[in-house]
């Protein structure tokens, strides 16, 4: 057992999420009620949903609106960092503390999207801060392993990659050069904020991210995120429900890592621009190959994989998606 995965059974879980399309369809599905009064502090626009999965007590937190600039969602780290670190305080620790949305994934890396990666390692891209020893480099990198969780992957049907976080949408050519540097699979803008959090506090952290565009693809981000913001947001309500009803009254431990991947360590280059002159290329360091762990547990009782019907036309970057009469089983179409 490591920190990473302490040794005691989930019973309580904690999903932060930045936006209203992603955090709706979670509430749905998990029949969620809304925790009023507001347990935050006056004015702290976050909004607190509580419930319960298969014995486990689920609370969702959401970033809420900023009404000064058309209401729009409280996206990137100081909101997601604040609102977890408030959830905290006001329902104190879970067992496992999970930065759920969507995000932009590598197609170098073999993300498509529709896909839904587990962090295996959350990074930040864009805290550049060289010093002579390298320890305020690293620190602005971040470094925050999650729990070596490929059995859980696996069983759930989703990828496994690095994460990397910063306060934009788009990626200059530096942000680029230092997400192949890390091996990164997954871009967004909230996971290292909230990992970081969790770190300080010894919880259990992971990284739920389903992808809605492909960074180094043909399409404009933003036009290609909001055609696919819905799809994959109900994609990632599939996966949750998985994920929770997996890991429900188990030790996180009993999900390690039976030493496959199901990511490449490495992707190749994002295309980039020229970039201007990065630090030395840096090892791939994804936690799952260096965590040290109880993998003599055996594997927590597992379910048949369910089968998930996928249909796919890969000359095309948008996902249209439907869920079968079981709630599980979905497809995913692209159009
Ligand atoms: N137009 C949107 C902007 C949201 S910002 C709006 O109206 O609110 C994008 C959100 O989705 C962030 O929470 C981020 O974590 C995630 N995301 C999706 N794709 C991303 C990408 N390619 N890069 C960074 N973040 C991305």
């Amino acid at each position: 057992m490591t920190a990473l995965t302490p040794p005691s059974a989930v019973k309580r879980v904690l999903l932060v999420v930045a936006m209203e399309q992603e955090v709706r369809p979670l509430v749905q599905r998990f029949g969620l009620e809304q925790i009023q009064p507001s347990p935050f502090l006056r004015g702290a626009p976050f909004v607190a949903w509580m419930g319960e999965v298969e014995g486990l007590v689920l609370h969702v937190v959401w970033c809420g609106r900023d009404p000064r600039f058309g209401n729009v969602n409280n996206v990137a780290t100081t909101a997601a960092s604040v609102c977890l670190y408030a959830a905290v305080a006001a329902f104190g620790a879970p067992d496992l503390c999970i930065s759920a949305g969507t995000a932009g994934g590598f197609a170098s890396s073999g993300a498509r999207v529709g896909d839904v990666y587990l962090s295996s390692k959350c990074v930040f891209h864009s805290r550049r801060i060289p010093d002579a020893a390298g320890h305020l480099e690293e620190y602005g990198f971040g470094h925050y392993r999650s729990p070596p969780l490929g059995k859980l992957a696996s069983h759930i049907g989703v990828k496994t990659g690095v994460v990397s976080t910063s306060d934009s949408l788009d990626a200059v050519p530096m942000d680029l050069e230092l997400m192949r540097s890390e091996g990164t699979s997954i871009k967004e803008m909230e996971a290292a904020a909230v990992a970081w959090v969790c770190q300080t506090l010894s919880v259990p952290f992971v990284a739920l991210k389903s992808v809605t565009d492909i960074v180094d693809g043909p399409r404009a981000t933003r036009e290609e995120f909001e055609a696919n913001l819905e799809a994959a947001s109900l994609v990632l309500q599939v996966k949750t429900d998985a994920l929770l009803r997996a890991v429900a009254g188990t030790l996180l431990a009993q999900w390690a890592n039976d030493g496959s991947r199901t990511a490449p360590a490495a992707p190749a280059a994002p295309a980039a621009p020229a970039a201007p002159a990065a630090p030395a290329a840096r090892r791939a360091t994804d936690g799952t190959t260096t965590t040290a762990t109880n993998n003599s547990a055996p594997p927590p009782a597992a379910e048949a994989p369910r089968a998930i019907p996928t249909v796919v036309d890969s000359s095309s970057s948008s996902v249209a998606m439907s869920i079968g009469p079981d709630g599980q089983s979905f497809e995913v179409l692209r159009v």
